[in-house]
């Protein structure tokens, strides 16, 4: 089956969710939402997937951008969760090349900071052993001068060795997309900015959800058999109906993209933070470098969640005392985001890097199933173990499909691009993203094949293939999630920003007044995410 996401298709599901009755009902379109959608789809139930911003929009993408095992959690001898971690990695490189990259890690040990090196290699020695399928190139071990030769950005003094060891890196947002069109494709009805405003109960059980379309504000009933909230961090939110106790304690964390030749990574660099001794990864994306993540704890609006001066001042205390070299201050910063781990709640741990990582799905007395994860990389673990419940209560033996099933666009037709008169790097970077019949209607048109930005690969025809195929409706769907624009383009997009809305709304017929009030909120969106440069001139 291919999936419709045109605004046409979009408009069509949300009819058919007025009428039909569903097996099952996801609300919240993250990576727990949409892997939970993709796996009933497969299995045959009758699924609908609703979120009430953009697919993706919540913390599935503001991370780290990374499938990993998680190194760090195996100081704290979290010894299976780390093992699920790196099969569900190895897993995702296997099925997904296009979206799931293999990265190498440099890990410098110093004397007296951090990790010691001993500890060190037996932690790799360990990572390295629990993945069952080896996909990825072995740990090595460096001596001081290895580390240099590999990173000569790195600070030389006290540094004892390091190590080498793989993971992989992805686009966050483009991997929940890619889940949201699998799920599409094998016949659930999805729809984004459509948000859950109640839930519907019968004989105090919940049987349906009043769906309000943020588009046209339309609202109607959707009716199904179960429904599960995934709405991360919001979850308490759906759940309180039920419960007393919030189920969740969120902490936040910040990254920052940099130059990377201001920095100096050549790949990716694990560091320990002098001031706390935290794990940050420096990662390569591009020109640019990525830096994260803090840990904070969290109290506030989950709807307004933004990187400050003493978050973005800690990433970059951290880089400079690692890189030297880099001197990089407030003004140098090319974007940052701030995003909301939904850890689950338990008793009063006393710091936030305590609170327990695994997820676990709740079961109230209504019947709603509730899932809270905290990883991109488990997504699909977490979504089998949730279906197969979903199948107990509907009383369906349906066995799981995507152990083995691929995910995103197969990069192999570069070639049938370059016939059809793309240039090489052009057709490499857009095989890698969508698949050919996606492209295929927008080649020749006017300035199709430019590139928006100079800079950055991403060509005009993305815009058209955002809202024709992926169901972007909004300018920051577009600039944030379709295109990197917001997080990579030296000025976050601003002065491409009118004529993206421009092409977006000949798609979507919007007049002068939806054109301006689009471009208002992503100024408004971009000014607020960099309030923290307040004083500190590019
Ligand atoms: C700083 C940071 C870095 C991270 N880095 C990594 C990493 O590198 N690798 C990794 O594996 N994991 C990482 N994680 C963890 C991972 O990002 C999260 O565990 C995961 O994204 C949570 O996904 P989710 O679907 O539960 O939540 P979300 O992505 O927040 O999705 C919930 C969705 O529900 C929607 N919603 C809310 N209310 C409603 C409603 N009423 N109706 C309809 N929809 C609704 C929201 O719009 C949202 O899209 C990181 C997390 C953070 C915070």
């Amino acid at each position: 089956m291919t999936a419709d996401l045109s605004p046409t298709g979009r408009a069509a599901n949300l009819a058919r969710m007025r009428t039909e009755t569903f097996d099952l009902l996801v609300v919240g379109g993250g990576i727990v939402g949409a892997g939970i959608a993709r796996d009933a789809a497969m299995r045959g139930l009758r699924t609908a997937l609703v979120d009430r911003g953009d697919f993706g929009s919540g913390t599935s993408s503001k991370t780290s951008r990374l499938v990993h095992g998680g190194l760090r959690y195996l100081k704290k001898f979290r010894i299976g969760l780390v093992r699920q971690a790196v099969r569900e990695r190895d897993r995702l490189i296997r099925q997904s090349p296009s979206l799931v990259r293999p990265l190498a890690f440099t890990i410098p040990a110093y004397e007296g900071r951090g990790t010691g090196p001993l500890t060190l290699r037996f932690g790799l020695w360990v990572y390295d052993f629990l993945s069952r399928d080896k996909v990825l190139p072995r740990r090595r071990w460096l001596t001081s001068a290895g580390v240099q030769d590999r990173e000569p950005g790195l600070a030389a003094s006290g540094l004892g060795g390091g190590g080498v060891y793989h993971d992989a890196l992805t686009n966050d947002a483009r991997l929940v997309l890619a889940l949201v069109r699998s799920a599409a494709e094998s016949g659930a009805t999805v729809a984004n900015h459509a948000g859950v405003t109640e839930l519907l109960r019968e004989g105090g059980r919940v049987v349906g959800a009043r769906i309000r379309d943020r588009m046209t504000q339309e609202a109607f009933d959707l009716r199904a058999t179960v429904v599960v909230n995934a709405t991360g961090v919001w979850l308490d939110r759906l759940r309180s109906a039920s419960t007393a106790a919030p189920t969740l304690r969120p902490t936040k964390g910040i990254h920052i993209f940099l130059r990377r030749d201001k920095i100096g990574n050549r790949e990716a660099v694990v560091l320990n933070a002098k001031r706390d001794g935290r794990m940050l990864f420096v990662l390569p994306w591009g020109a640019l470098t990525l830096v994260g993540t803090t840990d904070t704890d969290f109290d506030g609006d989950p709807d307004r969640v933004l990187p400050t001066p003493d978050d973005v001042r800690y990433l970059l205390e951290a880089v400079n005392e690692a890189f030297p070299r880099a001197r990089v201050g407030p003004a140098d910063v090319v974007s940052a985001y701030a995003g909301l781990r939904p850890l689950i709640r338990e008793g009063t741990p006393k710091e936030e890097s305590d609170i327990s990582r695994e997820h676990d799905v709740f079961e109230d007395a209504d019947g709603l199933l509730s899932v809270a994860g905290v990883s991109l990389t488990t997504h699909r673990a977490m979504a089998e173990e949730v279906v197969d419940r979903v199948c107990d209560r509907l009383g369906r033996k349906l066995a799981c499909r995507t152990a083995d099933a691929g995910l995103g666009p197969s990069p192999g037709y570069a070639n049938e691009l370059r016939a059809l008169g793309v240039e090489a790097l052009a057709a490499g970077f857009l095989a890698s993203r969508h698949p050919l019949a996606d492209i295929r209607p927008w080649l020749g048109k006017p300035s199709a094949e430019d590139r928006i930005v100079p800079e950055l690969p991403y060509p005009w025809i993305e815009v058209s293939i955002a809202v024709e195929c992926e169901m972007a409706a909004t300018l920051d769907d577009v600039m944030v999630r379709r295109l990197g624009l917001f997080y990579e383009s030296p000025d976050q997009g601003l002065a491409v920003a009118a004529g993206v809305a421009e092409r977006m709304g000949a798609h979507l017929g919007w007049d002068a007044a939806r054109v301006e009030n689009e471009l208002q909120a992503y100024r408004e969106l971009v000014a607020e995410h960099r309030t923290f440069m307040e004083g500190h001139d590019r």
